[in-house]
């Protein structure tokens, strides 16, 4: 925490405002507005995997409609497809950003076309914070009409040519889990420029209440809304957010000049005109037999590392789903490594993880 969260939480209860709504939550909103360079309109939710399920939906994904979705991601970019009864596709990453291919993204979509059925829409993720191609898929989407969905949730703080990730999708979406660059232990948001949907957002998230004076109901809705008392931690966050970046890039800066000198690591780099939040600091090794070495000699010293996110056309439960790939994301899946990350990481911490990779390789 940042210090002020505990606050905007006391007041939370000094006001009896402990609900799904209140000033918490708008100026917590007004808050990742401004953020976002004031060009977007906001609603909190309860996280970002309610965020992607209602911007699907609101994109007008439904029953047996095909998805395109990166594949190397975390499950939760994909999974709302399945809530609403739609069959992801699977498209693979390019090395410059570990992101969405554009080429293999026009393949499937190409070859969707040609099967008689158009994808409804494109997941595109900014993995670990580095922004994806965004002016290369933003031009495929808008030659084939189909709307982007931009998973923004490990990339608050990130940007592109100076402009924030979250803004670049029909819709952007944002989380505030535990795990990320700054949190409300779990919450998310839903962004757009178009201010119907995230206001049909909001509406969807407080159960579709039409409006009547008793409670009549039009729509399927959900109870995805962001809490009062949850807002207000968010809202001390936000305060602390450039912080968290330069702590984390930081972390990213340090791991990369001290282990420079090893051909064995390498790091993403940012290319012109990208600004990655640096989430995970992450190497890439030449081989899993390399990577495996530095996890065990990692966890000997009681230091918690973590593979690469497993492409999700290798996961058991979309096996059988459609893909367009070409090896890019199981390559990095098999040869990478996400190194310790956190915001307080000492220096101390740092040097234990650079000491013990080292001793492994020299
Ligand atoms: C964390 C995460 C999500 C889901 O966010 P939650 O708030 O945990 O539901 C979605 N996509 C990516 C890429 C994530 O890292």
């Amino acid at each position: 925490m940042g210090g002020t969260e505990q606050n905007y939480v006391n007041e939370a209860f000094d006001t009896n405002w402990i609900a799904p709504l209140g000033p918490n939550v708008n100026a917590f909103e007004q808050a990742i507005k401004v953020e976002l360079g004031n060009s977007v309109h906001v609603a909190a939710l309860s996280s970002g995997s309610a965020a992607i399920h209602l911007g699907l939906e609101l994109l007008g994904v439904g029953k047996g409609d095909d998805v395109l979705c990166q594949s190397f991601t975390f499950s939760a970019s994909a999974n709302p497809i399945a809530y609403l009864g739609a069959h992801p596709v699977f498209v693979d990453s390019e090395l410059d950003t570990w992101n969405m291919s554009p080429g293999l993204l026009r393949k499937a979509i190409e070859s969707g076309i040609e099967e008689g059925k158009k994808p409804k829409a494109i997941i595109v993720v900014h993995l670990y914070g580095m922004p994806y191609k965004i002016s290369e898929i933003r031009a495929i989407a808008d030659e084939f009409q189909i709307p982007v969905l931009e998973d923004s949730a490990e990339a608050l703080g990130s940007s592109y040519n100076q402009i924030p990730c979250g803004t670049f999708g029909d819709i952007g979406i944002l989380s505030f889990n535990g795990n990320k660059i700054i949190t409300t232990s779990g919450g998310g948001a839903l962004v757009s420029k178009n201010k119907a949907y995230a206001e049909r957002a909001v509406f969807l998230a407080t159960q579709a209440r039409d409006d009547a004076p008793h409670y009549q109901h039009s729509n399927i809705g959900y109870n995805y809304r962001m809490s009062n008392v949850l807002a207000g931690i968010g809202r001390g966050q936000m305060e602390v957010l450039k912080d968290r970046v330069n702590a984390r890039r930081a972390n990213h800066q340090y791991y990369k000049e001290s282990l420079d000198q090893f051909e064995e690591i390498e790091f993403l780099k940012e290319p012109n005109g990208y600004f990655s939040n640096r989430w995970l600091s992450c190497i890439l090794t030449p081989s899993f037999e390399i990577r495996e070495k530095l996890r065990l000699a990692l966890l000997d010293q009681n230091i918690e590392s973590r593979p690469l996110w497993k492409p999700l056309h290798l996961q058991p439960i979309f096996s059988d789903t459609k893909h367009f790939v070409d090896g890019t994301s199981e390559s990095l899946f098999d040869r990478g490594l996400c190194l310790p990350s956190g915001s307080n990481l000492s220096n101390e911490e740092l040097e234990r993880v650079v000491i013990t990779i080292k001793n492994v390789l020299s």
